[in-house]
């Protein structure tokens, strides 16, 4: 049905079945290569932005280990987070608490640990951050409309209208903090280029209306992530969304522009997985159904909590593709029936597919280790391997 070669080369295709072949699934092999390189790529496309990951998206020991080695910095959402990355870093200016939603507690925490970096969307939010991280960098986070264009929005829980945006940092200066800078996240995966336009606007109408009207410099702005991995919906390469977010930037800014930050998750790490799971049963539901229900041994709860809504479509690959195929629909092996991956969305595969075939889901790299149940129905989390 897909590709394969769309989403992994001979070379690595053939180095990951040699490395899996005798691993218990369900199971996820990242590469850690492919992080390496779209790491490389991306600071390439960007030369004048620092890049901090946002270590949600895939909080492997491996994968921050080699990310900090190659310089990069992170964005923190918790101080269970702070701690893993601790290990590998030791400069907290290579630190951001990026989550608009902490506790006082944590927020000394992290200042205590020498972050003075800290993300706001709210009043009582700077207050907790003036008083237990004082006169730290405060950058606020503005809400971006354009849902409809990624397949995993982030909006509306998180940022503040740009004119809220601006009494925050207004208030920012008066509390003793250093009001730093702007941050917005488009969506992720976001495949509307433009939505990054709208965006840097805002952030451009509040550096020059903060500064004129309070003399407020703003120093920095956070673009977040956004950026893409290649799922079975095309997006534009990487270079296409540098190109153009670097014209929006110099359009608004000229040569001068602020420092720039980039969040990357998805788009460093999606790519470099592969879940491998096995069919349990291959049924129909009537004697004549045209659909068959593939039910495998991993689902909604251990690994594909991206196929929420069918927001996140991966190219799957099974033993059996060069058979004829048919219509099926893709459910998980717990007994909720909401485990179920693919229905509306119509996916064909093999129909000599049955029991003890494996199903390989690609670009299974970004949020979905960690971004499960501990163990519903008992089933232990998806175990990773990193090659
Ligand atoms: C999740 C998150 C990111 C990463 O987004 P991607 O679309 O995966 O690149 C970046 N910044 C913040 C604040 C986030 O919450």
């Amino acid at each position: 049905m897909y590709n394969r070669k769309d989403y992994v080369s001979d070379h690595e295709w053939t180095r990951f079945l040699d490395f899996s072949k005798d691993l218990e699934t369900p199971n996820i092999v990242i590469n850690l290569n492919t992080i390496k390189m779209n790491f490389v790529k991306l600071k390439n496309s960007f030369p004048y932005a620092k890049i901090f990951y946002a270590i949600k998206a895939n909080p492997g020991e491996p994968v921050l280990k080699m990310l900090a080695e190659m310089g990069s910095s992170f964005d923190i959402a918790s101080r269970y987070e702070l701690d893993m990355i601790k290990k590998f870093v030791d400069d907290p200016s290579r630190l951001s608490y990026g989550n608009t939603i902490k506790k006082s507690k944590d927020i000394k925490y992290f200042y205590d640990n020498g972050v003075r970096l800290f993300a706001t969307d709210s009043k009582d939010d700077l207050k907790n951050i003036a008083e237990y991280a004082p006169g730290s960098k405060v950058y606020v986070r503005i809400l971006v409309e354009n849902s409809d264009t990624a397949d995993w929005p982030l909006s509306r829980k998180f940022g503040c209208h740009p004119d809220m945006a601006y009494d925050l940092l207004v208030l920012a200066k008066e509390l003793g903090l250093n009001p730093w800078g702007i941050s917005f996240h488009v969506g992720s995966q976001q495949r509307d280029i433009g939505a990054w336009n709208d965006a840097i606007a805002k952030a451009k109408y509040l550096f020059n209306s903060l500064e004129e009207e309070e003399e407020i410099r703003l120093q920095m702005i956070d673009m977040g992530g956004g950026f893409p991995a290649s799922y079975i919906e095309t997006t534009n390469d990487l270079s296409v969304y540098a190109s153009e977010i670097t014209r929006f930037l110099t359009e608004d800014f000229g040569d001068d522009l602020p420092e720039i930050i980039l969040e990357p998750g998805r788009s460093l790490v999606g790519d470099s997985g592969i879940l491998t799971s096995e069919v349990i049963l291959a049924a129909r539901k009537n004697n004549t159904a045209l659909t068959r229900w593939i039910y495998i041994d991993a689902g909604k709860f251990n690994g594909l909590v991206e196929t929420l809504d069918e927001c996140i479509k991966y190219p799957l690959i099974t033993t059996k593709d060069g058979d004829k195929e048919g219509e099926v629909i893709i459910a998980g092996p717990t007994c909720d029936s909401m485990d179920v991956m693919y229905e509306t969305t119509k996916y064909r595969l093999p129909i000599t597919l049955k029991q003890g075939d494996k199903i390989y889901w690609l670009s299974t790299g970004a949020y979905t280790s960690t971004y499960a149940s501990v163990a519903f129905n008992g089933f232990p989390p998806i175990k990773t391997y990193y090659m």
